[in-house]
């Protein structure tokens, strides 16, 4: 038999072709083959066309986007007979509501077939993560009462929030489940006991998203503050946690603001991650930048989640910024969340910025927001002592030149002592020697000197000190 591929042969195959899917397409003629169209299987589940029920819908904050899927999974799987199928359609079905969707259905059955759910992995710890529905259709008895339940991870509409739509014969199922949700949220928290921050812009849909960062472990004696500080901080901090039950029990109030106050560079930071690392199991949201906007719901969610810290890094940045809802400039946001929750709730709030003289106002605008206020200053000469010594660790510095540094280095901040250190290994190594005290020393003086003037401000250095 000849198998050549003749010219004539192959125009017949492709005619052939064509024929067979004409006569595919005219059988079914707005429909993918195989795929069956959304609208008649909402309909046999509900008893009624889908199209004539109202859709109740619920928006939840980007913040409890897992916590969105943990409690729809845990409602939806009382119904052991529960469906979970996805929605085909492409890009188009993210910009429409499910009402939108089901209009579509019934005009253009093709375009919205049945399709495979779409799933999202997202992290529950550092080192955790589950799979989440991201665009899928939960199909299930509520009381015996047929309910179908679109689950998004990021809707385009509402600024990448999760949102839930359900079609329920019953307006009061409906309202009651997610209600019910709303609860299990809370309950079932993948956020409790961690420590979240954001990442990207929690305003850029479908995008930002929940980081969570292992739990930092800073020692106190590695935090070098003018003594008595630390003290003072970690009382409020930890020691209101501590005596939760009997400070409740002597009628007074849990919740408390802290404002961490000074230079750049001078711990600020520092001594948040040890008041961090000093609150196991305590759910730790860390907000700065213009995921600030964010404090309303991470107060909310600090509230639901207690024990809780809230920090709000570097607030003065936003003071002269307005929010995207409302025009109330953010800090006035940030001060009013701290304001919003039950004074008994055991919640802190860490401010921390370099700018007092901003904030001040602001403050004293909203008294009682900030029950304690505490300056983390320029280290002083024992403290540079002492963090030439934190910094120097097995380093075989002496004393006399651990010492000879500190003197040198008035008017510096503890970021400025650690890079100097940093930099005599580095002298050190390009020389191919072990480092000594005179790397030390010339370290030192090659960042007071003229040409490190911009170093220096980079460390938290202001422009004027000088040594
Ligand atoms: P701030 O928040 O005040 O701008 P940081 O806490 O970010 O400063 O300081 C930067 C780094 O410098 C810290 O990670 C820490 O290693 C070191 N450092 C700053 N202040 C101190 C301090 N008071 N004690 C010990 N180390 C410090």
């Amino acid at each position: 038999m000849d198998d050549a591929v003749t010219p004539a042969r192959l125009r017949d195959f492709l005619e052939d072709v064509r024929v067979l899917a004409q006569a595919a397409q005219s059988a079914h003629p707005e429909q993918e083959p195989g795929v069956a169209p959304l609208l008649p299987l909402l309909t046999a589940h509900l008893g009624l066309d889908p199209r004539t029920f109202a859709v109740h819908t619920l928006e939840l904050p980007v913040l409890r986007r897992v916590d969105t899927d943990v409690a729809v999974a845990a409602v939806v799987g009382e119904d052991p007979a529960a469906r979970l199928v996805g929605v085909g359609g492409g890009e188009q079905r993210m910009h429409m509501s499910l009402s939108e969707i089901l209009q579509h259905a019934g005009s253009w059955p093709g375009q919205f077939p049945v399709g495979p759910v779409d799933y999202h992995r997202a992290a529950t710890g550092p080192s955790t993560s589950r799979q989440t529905v991201a665009f899928g259709l939960h199909l299930w008895h509520a009381d015996g009462v047929p309910v179908v339940l679109l689950q998004r991870r990021a809707s385009m509409r509402h600024n990448g929030a999760p949102v839930l739509e359900v079609l329920c014969p019953s307006d009061d199922v409906a309202g009651a489940l997610l209600t019910r949700v709303r609860a299990e949220m809370d309950a079932r928290s993948t956020l409790r006991g961690q420590v979240v921050t954001f990442s990207g812009s929690p305003f850029d849909p479908g995008e930002a998203g929940v980081v969570h960062v292992p739990r930092p472990s800073v020692p106190r004696e590695d935090v070098v503050l003018p003594a008595g500080t630390l003290e003072r901080i970690e009382r409020q901090v930890l020691g209101v946690a501590r005596h939760r039950d009997a400070l409740r029990a002597a009628g007074q109030h849990l919740k408390r603001g802290v404002l961490l106050y000074g230079p750049p560079g001078t711990g600020k930071t520092h001594t948040v991650r040890h008041l961090v690392g000093a609150s196991p199991g305590v759910t730790v949201t860390l907000l700065s930048g213009q995921a600030l906007q964010l404090v309303t719901v991470a107060a909310e969610t600090a509230r639901a989640l207690q024990p809780a810290m809230v920090v709000l890094e570097d607030c003065d940045l936003v003071a002269e910024d307005r929010s995207l809802t409302g025009g109330t400039p953010v800090l006035f946001e940030v001060l009013d969340a701290l304001d919003g929750l039950a004074a008994d709730a055991d919640v802190t709030f860490l401010l921390t910025t370099n700018r007092a003289d901003v904030l001040e106002p602001a403050l004293a605008q909203r008294p009682g927001r900030v029950d304690l206020a505490v300056e983390v200053p320029l280290p002083d000469a024992p403290g540079r002592r002492r963090l030439f010594r934190l910094y120097a660790a097995d380093l075989p510095f002496t004393p006399d030149a651990l010492d000879a540094a500190a003197e040198a280095t008035a008017g510096m901040t503890a970021s400025f002592v650690k890079e100097a250190i940093r930099r005599a290994v580095l002298l050190a190594a390009e020389d191919g020697r072990h480092v000594g005290d005179d790397d030390l020393a010339s370290a030192v003086q090659e960042m007071t000197g003229d040409s490190e003037r911009i170093t220096r401000s980079l460390l938290g250095v202001g422009a004027g000190a000088d040594v």
